[in-house]
């Protein structure tokens, strides 16, 4: 899900990009071209997941990728142009997992600022307990509330919202959760 990216050559001419702020009144150091004066402007991404769920077990993915390779973690990546929110969980918790499922509500939002990311996550209730994962993915496994492998946790957006969740789920009421990641 991380991901080094630094600007270094200008994606209009290749030339060698110098760190500064621009001329134009701008207040920020950005990427820019001392040849052909292109300005890179680098914005958050947006990373999509959901908590999928069977009956009191929720699903993890153990990841065959790296970051984190053999970690654990929820279905979730980058979000896609042309998609939605939960267009793009959906997306991801299908290539990941390879599961049937509904969407349900937007459970949490957590900013990542350290690496401009903002992580979304939904709720979903799995229609079936068969997994066909990805190649992103070496296995998808139903884990019970107290067999959650904390420890072996691919990224701390997912630790922080199965924390949430549980304790929702314990209560029977979901809210939204709204989350800075420091
Ligand atoms: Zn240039």
């Amino acid at each position: 899900m991380w991901s080094d990216r630094t600007v270094r050559y200008c994606r209009a001419c290749g030339t060698a990009v110098q760190n500064r702020v621009p001329d134009d009144g701008d207040t920020k150091v950005r990427a820019v071209c001392p040849a052909c004066h292109t300005i890179h402007y680098q914005n958050p991404l947006n990373v999509v997941g959901t908590i999928p769920v069977w009956q009191d077990r929720i699903l993890l993915c153990k990841r065959n990728i790296e970051p984190r390779l053999g970690k654990w973690t929820l279905p979730a990546g980058f979000l896609e142009m042309g998609e939605t929110l939960a267009e793009g969980a959906a997306r991801e918790t299908r290539e990941e997992a390879g599961a049937t499922f509904a969407m349900h509500e937007l459970f949490s939002v957590m900013n990542v600022t350290r690496v401009g990311q903002v992580h979304f996550f939904y709720r979903a209730q799995l229609l079936s307990a068969t997994f066909d994962p990805g190649h992103e993915t070496q296995e998808a496994r139903l884990f019970a509330a107290a067999d959650i492998p904390w420890d072996e946790l691919a990224f701390r957006t997912v630790s922080e919202t199965l924390k949430r969740y549980l304790a929702d789920a314990s209560t029977g009421r979901f809210g939204l959760h709204q989350v800075d990641i420091v």
